[in-house]
């Protein structure tokens, strides 16, 4: 790609990408020729996508802002920064990543040498959501590209702002014959889901998980899932309550107004301490975002009224009547909630058993905060969960005990920043992991391969087996 140039009116997608069927081969055929597996492709792609998170970051910023009303530092920081670095980071590693991994190898086969070629699965499909259309449609596709495979890329029909852009953009300037972009919604996933795959990536709610991997099982395709939950704090008592109640803040309503996978979806503290946290909470809140959230322009709205509905039935559930504490504010022509806490919503009520995925934050009291683990761990294993205290025996604890995919200590969501720590989910959240070397791994076969020469060809393992050659054994 020689010439960026500001975005072409409408569509310059190579339309062919919409006939789902023919899709697949056509990739097929591109990759059987050999040209995604050079190192020069690979690092040309990742080129083009950095330089388009450069070249267009306006184009992005403005159409995450019409699909989720992102503010704009956070749509800069979770998604158009990710994306580069993530490019970056691959540009600068992927030789190492490349490289066949030497290991030792036993007397059996002495002498021999051992190594772990990786090489690249083929075509694969990555389908996306919406909460973070580029950064979750785009990380995915670096992984694939750096590992040398033909991609097609289905992003979030719910986000179609982000989506439109993101086909006229790669469309434009990435290898059209090896990376595609498909959009759309129920039908076309499902033309897409009947062709076979060397690997799909999916992201996205864990009902939507069981149609992909049924449809995957047809072509023995593996899969990854990157689902949800519903994610734990546990806050303890003896603890920096301010920073505490800013990173669950931050956590929660500073990513998306609590559309992300890994927010904080409820807390638990002891019943002594819940009112002092509900204080911090806030009064935070109202520092970050005024006195009327519903004004603020540091919180995004709710992707559309059908999640808008979605939650406030949650919320208008009779079960919690009388338990809000903060928030609880609405503007449905606007699609904006406010950030809202629940005290002691009964066990059998919505919200304590639906992914909430939105700026409504139950409290569940105990008795004991080492209760936690065991309640954590009665439910299905969660994409994420988190701790605050000062207790070095509860961390460890924690850490051994709650099965999650991830967690963080003293922190919310911040643990999927770092590009040397796995992200997935487990159980209930998901299976496979992604972010930096995992994602060049998640889109590789690792190959075993023995090296020997024609030396030590010993005569014990041919036939016939004498009685000599037995005793040796
Ligand atoms: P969504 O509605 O955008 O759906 C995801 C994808 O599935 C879309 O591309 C959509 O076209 C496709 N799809 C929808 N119905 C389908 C069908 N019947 N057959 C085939 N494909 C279909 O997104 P969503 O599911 O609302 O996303 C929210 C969920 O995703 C939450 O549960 C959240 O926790 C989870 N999530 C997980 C991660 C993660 O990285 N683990 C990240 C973001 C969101």
């Amino acid at each position: 790609v020689s010439v960026f140039h500001p975005m072409a009116p409408g569509p310059v997608v190579d339309r062919t990408a919409q006939n789902v069927e023919r899709v697949s081969q056509d990739l097929r055929s591109v990759y059987r020729s050999g040209k995604t597996k050079s190192v020069e492709w690979r690092v040309s792609q990742l080129k083009s996508l950095l330089r388009i998170t450069t070249h267009y970051e306006k184009d992005i910023l403005e159409a995450l802002r019409s699909d989720l009303n992102k503010p704009e530092l956070e749509a800069f920081s979770h998604e158009v920064y990710g994306v580069s670095s993530s490019c970056e980071l691959a540009l600068k590693e992927l030789h190492r990543w490349m490289m066949p991994e030497k290991v030792k190898t036993s007397m059996i086969n002495f002498p021999s040498t051992g190594e772990i070629v990786s090489e690249p699965l083929g075509v694969v499909l990555v389908i996306s959501t919406w909460n973070y259309p580029f950064k979750l449609s785009l990380d995915p596709v670096i992984g694939a590209i750096a590992a040398g495979n033909a991609v097609v890329l289905k992003p979030s029909e719910v986000a179609p702002a982000t989506s439109s852009l993101m086909s006229n953009l790669l469309g434009e300037y990435m290898d059209p014959s090896a990376v595609k972009v498909v959009e759309g919604g129920v039908p076309e996933t499902t033309a897409l889901l009947e062709q076979k795959w060397d690997k799909i990536f999916y992201t996205g709610n864990g009902k939507i998980g069981r149609i992909i991997l049924s449809a995957a099982a047809k072509h023995l395709t593996p899969v990854v899932l990157e689902l949800g939950g519903k994610c734990p704090v546990v806050v303890d008592s003896n603890i920096d309550l301010k920073v505490a109640a800013r990173r669950i803040i931050a956590g929660k309503w500073g990513c998306n107004n609590g559309q992300t996978c890994v927010a904080p979806d409820y807390v638990m503290t002891t019943k002594e301490f819940a009112s002092t946290l509900i204080d911090a909470l806030s009064s935070e809140l109202k520092k970050f975002y005024g006195k009327d959230p519903l004004q603020s322009k540091d919180l995004s709205t709710i992707i559309n009224s059908r999640h808008f509905d979605r939650l406030t039935k949650l919320l208008d559930d009779e079960k919690i009547s009388g338990k809000v504490v903060i928030g609880g504010q609405r503007d449905k022509a606007n699609l904006k909630i406010a950030p809202t806490v629940i005290l002691d919503a009964p066990e059998d009520s919505l919200i304590i058993n639906e992914e909430i995925f939105g700026p409504l934050l139950p409290i569940v009291t105990v008795d004991k905060i080492e209760d936690c683990i065991g309640l954590i761990n009665s439910k299905g294993k969660p994409l994420a969960a988190y701790l605050f205290t000062n207790d070095e025996k509860l961390k460890e604890e924690f850490v051994r005990n709650v099965s999650a995919g991830g967690m963080a200590i003293n922190e919310t969501s911040m643990h999927i920043a770092e590009s040397t720590l796995p992200f997935g989910g487990v159980g209930e959240s998901g299976m496979g992991s992604y972010h930096g070397k995992f994602s060049f791994d998640t889109f590789s076969h690792k190959k075993a391969v023995l090296r020997r020469g024609f030396a030590g060809d010993a005569d014990i393992r041919y036939p016939p087996f004498t009685p000599e050659k037995v005793k040796l054994l």
